[in-house]
């Protein structure tokens, strides 16, 4: 049968049968999938690129190559581990889940899925099709890209998602579908991340160029159409960087809940909308010291914008609450990474002390 004469499914199932990505997660073809690792990697793919997830979940599968064996260790370690990620909560519901499914067993559908912490509707949809084969179509970023472009969806997101849940349950039902659920799930986000780009589709490439209504309109590049996004606020603080004659950095732990919870920080002050003026600022100090200002470290959050300023104090013995952390071992504290970037910014201005190159990337 020639491939202008199949279905959208079963187009994109023969294209994903000649191209699909290699990627550390997925099961090769005949090989049952491993529910642990088609888990681990959605939740570590939630707001994160393909790439920035391989050497993560290359470390996770060596150190916790099961449910069991990462629902043992303190919560600590997995944040420890997921440093640099991002989006901190996902690892600490990571672990919560880890423990109910090393009691439990994980469940098939996406409705029980979707009830354990930090999956969502289109995880759990993710989860049920590739691990399990159930036949549904996760909708993601990509997806709603691609499905927007091969149905021409002209209405502005999330006006548009109905519309494209719509398409998306039509090749649910597609019958070559309901025996490859996971192929078919991981053959349309490799589409979206290979061929039918953001900027630049690649229309000539894509087995649904004759069927694709925006690329025959030449108005793909513009879809999805967004709302426009609200400005994101900006936010202010300052942070800490205080090293003792032993080699020593004073840390903090921030508090277990809210916005990077659990992790590891130098210490400082609140984050707020107006901006520190230094003498302010510098009531927030660990301990009385020479205080130097490093510069400043920017970070962006999805709600806003963090401008951070750093200083710089060296004492010999450092009497302040927190805990001393070794120069050296830095880089096994679970620092996110806008506190990395002020660890770096301290590395750079102090390299006798702090030691360069101690830190992860
Ligand atoms: S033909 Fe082009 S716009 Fe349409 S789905 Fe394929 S890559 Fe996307």
């Amino acid at each position: 049968m020639s491939s202008s004469s199949l279905s959208d499914a079963a187009s994109l199932l023969h294209w994903y049968d000649r191209h699909r990505r290699d990627l550390p997660w997925r099961a090769p073809p005949g090989i049952p999938p491993d529910p642990y690792r088609v888990w681990l990697s959605e939740i570590m793919l939630q707001q994160t690129t393909a790439a920035a997830v391989v050497p993560y979940f290359a470390r996770f599968i060596e150190r916790f190559p099961s449910f069991a064996a990462l629902a043992a260790v303190p919560e600590a370690e997995v944040l420890a581990a997921w440093a640099g990620l991002g989006y901190y909560a996902r690892a600490r519901n990571l672990h919560r889940t880890a423990r109910i499914v090393a009691a439990q067993g994980l469940p098939r559908t996406p409705e029980a899925l979707a009830r354990l912490p930090g999956i969502g509707t289109y995880t759990a949809a993710a989860i049920a099709a590739i691990a399990f084969g159930v036949p549904v179509v996760p909708v993601d970023g990509n997806v709603v890209r691609v499905l927007a472009r091969r149905h021409a969806i002209t209405e502005s997101l999330p006006g548009a998602l109905a519309l494209i849940h719509s398409a998306a349950q039509a090749l649910a039902a597609d019958p070559s579908v309901a025996s490859r659920a996971g192929d078919f799930a991981q053959a349309l986000f490799d589409l979206g991340a290979t061929i039918c780009r953001p900027a630049e589709p690649g229309c000539v490439l894509c087995p649904w160029t004759r069927a694709c209504r925006a690329r025959a309109a030449g108005i793909a590049a513009s879809l999805p159409r967004k709302a426009p996004k609200p400005v994101r606020p900006h936010r202010y603080g300052a942070h800490f960087w205080l090293a003792d004659d032993a080699g020593n950095v004073l840390l903090r732990r921030r508090p277990a809940s809210g916005l990077l919870g659990g992790m590891t920080e130098l210490p400082g002050t609140a984050w707020r909308s107006d901006p520190w003026p230094i003498a302010e600022a510098l009531k927030a100090a660990p301990m009385k010291a020479t205080w130097h200002p490093l510069g400043e470290v920017r970070h962006g959050f999805t709600h806003f914008t963090l401008s951070l300023s750093v200083f710089a104090a060296h004492v010999r013995h450092i009497r302040a609450d927190g805990f001393l952390c070794p120069a050296a071992a830095l880089a096994d504290e679970a620092l996110p990474s806008v506190m990395r970037k002020c660890v770096r910014l301290a590395e750079q201005a102090s390299p006798g002390r702090a030691r360069p190159g101690m830190l992860l990337p």
